[in-house]
């Protein structure tokens, strides 16, 4: 089964898990939430160990705004909510603490997204939020405002990340790929001068995924469709050049 055809509540759990396991947020730290095809919200919860989240202990809040589950949803629900509203596209956020795009929140700069192929065509222009209270309506009107630009990867001033996605998968995915920029771009400049690609080099990078993704797309034997359909699995990472 594809990861994107998993019931939210488990999409929900892999991905929590692999952010806490990978140290990309702490033990209290940290939100996820997918929007389902009713218009109800799935969200991990407020005041849970991010290390020993089970799959009944994430939230269903309804579109009416009754939550259903053992806790109460996130405490940053609002801001998910709000990008949702700003944003029918997406359908799913991810926000975390990773360290190294909380160090870029501190000094208050967006990190580099074009020193490597692909990685722009991951995440974006990345936008900047202001800093306001986490939990605050204020902080939400602050990030859905950032998104209703069209960006998907917003830094939140001295706090952290987030990142819509038209799927969980998508959003990790550039949440993923964003943390490792910085830390690339945090590392390379403790002892030289990172060097973004060109627009041409940039260019031709695209040029050879598109030709990739149409080779991929191409008819496949029987036995490597029924191979591939047994496994719900993602792919993150575009191949590198
Ligand atoms: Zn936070």
């Amino acid at each position: 089964m594809k990861f994107d055809h998993l019931p939210p509540a488990d999409q929900i759990l892999e991905m929590i898990g692999r952010i806490y396991r990978f140290g990309m947020t702490t033990t209290s730290g940290g939100n996820l939430s997918v929007l389902d095809d009713d218009g109800d919200i799935w969200i991990t919860p407020a005041g849970v160990d991010k290390g020993t989240l089970r799959r009944e202990d994430i939230v269903r809040v309804r579109a009416d705004g009754r939550h259903e589950g053992l806790h109460k949803p996130s405490s940053e629900f609002p801001f998910h909510q709000a990008i949702y509203r700003a944003r029918p596209d997406l359908r799913a956020v991810v926000h975390a603490h990773p360290p190294a795009l909380v160090s870029f929140s501190i000094v208050r700069k967006v990190p580099n997204v074009d020193m490597l192929p692909g990685e722009r065509e991951i995440c974006g222009d990345v936008g900047i939020a202001p800093y306001a209270l986490p939990g605050s309506a204020q902080l939400g009107a602050n990030i859905a405002a950032v998104f209703a630009e069209g960006k998907r990867c917003v830094m939140l001033e001295n706090h952290g990340i987030v990142v819509g996605g038209v799927s969980l998968a998508d959003a990790y995915k550039a949440f993923e790929t964003l943390e490792f920029c910085a830390r690339m771009e945090i590392q390379a400049a403790g002892f030289g001068r990172p060097r973004s690609l060109t627009e041409a080099q940039q260019a031709l990078a695209a040029a050879s995924r598109r030709r990739a993704a149409r080779a991929s797309a191409a008819p496949r034997s029987d036995a490597d469709r029924r191979a591939r359909g047994a496994r719900a699995d993602v792919r993150f990472y575009p191949p590198l050049l």
